[in-house]
């Protein structure tokens, strides 16, 4: 079979509602934003975020499987850069957490808070985690390390430094306003320069980790503050990871090569979407089912079902072996 014939036979319009629908998702929202506040560049600014998503998520449903990871590694540039260089350039603002606090406390309604607002806090209650697969600015750079298939968790509760690192920069923040009378965080210089300097020490830090645990996401599994939102808000999204029962015979190879080391299986074949606050929706799990037993899904899931299925903690003899 050609490649041409085989691409036309995984082509399936199916497969499109979900890039559809979070491209007309964000293009609704830019024309909403520029009809309420006159401002023209917030059509541009979410269309051209939603056009890249969708093109990202659309090639992901069209290239055969060993080539969809191309389609969310496009997305997460084309989008990553875009914003790092929109606030940079355009707005000369700070898109850390920390701008985005001081936009807050300054009433300063300015990119960092719309930002956390749609892409943080609502966002996530729609299309869950779809930030931290497709469009995060610090995973662009490390999702290009070697370590995509990751050794497995540290044992301990190393996870919850990302909720100190969220109280240390909401501290941070605090004690600059209110203690030291600086105000400038969210706009202008000041704030452009921690915005660079903030990013680059994320990237730094982050690729120290990915090197010394053999784990390409190891800051977004123990450093990353964000997620301190994003776990809360995603627990209601309607976009999951589902699949059918029958289907998955428990070979685990979705749970191997999952980047944030969900059990996967144990949710699909106790008939339950994917409930756990650390999926990114990167659709790897998907990628890599031989049994084609997932998909991506809509619906409900209220009902405080939520049990956090990871990997086993890392045994030193598994460390070894993975090294
Ligand atoms: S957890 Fe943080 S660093 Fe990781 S993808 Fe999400 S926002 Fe980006
Ligand atoms: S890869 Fe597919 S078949 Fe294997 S455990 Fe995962 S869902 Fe089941
Ligand atoms: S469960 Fe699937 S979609 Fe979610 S993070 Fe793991 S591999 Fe990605």
């Amino acid at each position: 079979m050609s490649n041409t014939q085989r691409l036309k036979n995984d082509f399936n319009f199916k497969k499109m509602t979900v890039p559809l629908v979070v491209m007309l998702a964000f293009l609704t929202l830019g024309f909403v934003m520029w009809r309420s506040s006159g401002a023209i560049m917030a059509l541009f600014f979410f269309g051209y975020i939603g056009i890249s998503v969708g093109i990202g998520l659309g090639l992901y449903a069209a290239l055969p499987k060993k080539k969809k990871p191309l389609g969310r590694k496009l997305s997460l540039f084309l989008v990553g850069s875009f914003l790092v260089g929109f606030a940079a350039i355009y707005g000369g603002e700070n898109m850390q957490i920390e701008g985005m606090f001081f936009g807050l406390l300054s009433g300063v309604f300015q990119a960092a808070v719309v930002h956390y607002l749609i892409a943080k806090v609502f966002g996530p209650m729609l299309f869950g985690r779809i930030w931290c697969g497709w469009a995060c600015w610090t995973v662009m750079i490390l999702d290009l390390l070697p370590f995509q298939r990751p050794a497995g968790r540290l044992s301990g509760r190393w996870g919850w430094f990302r909720y100190l690192h969220f109280i240390l920069s909401l501290g941070l923040v605090a004690a600059a306003w209110y203690g030291f009378g600086f105000r400038e965080g969210a706009m202008g210089q000041a704030a452009l320069v921690w915005y660079i300097v903030g990013n680059l020490f994320y990237y730094l830090i982050g690729i120290a980790l990915a090197y010394a645990l053999k784990d390409n996401r190891a800051f977004c599994k123990y450093i990353c503050p964000v997620t301190v939102p994003l776990k809360i808000t995603s627990r209601f999204a309607l976009l999951k990871i589902g699949g059918e029962a029958e289907k998955c015979n428990d070979c685990q190879a979705c749970v191997k090569m999952c980047p944030m080391d969900i059990r996967v299986p144990e949710y699909i074949l106790n008939n339950q979407r994917v409930l756990s606050t650390e999926c990114s929706l990167c659709q790897t799990c998907i990628t890599v089912c031989a049994k084609d037993a997932l998909k991506l899904s809509f619906g409900f899931d209220l009902g405080g079902k939520d049990l956090l299925r990871e990997r086993a903690p890392k045994l030193p003899a598994e460390a070894v072996a993975a090294d």
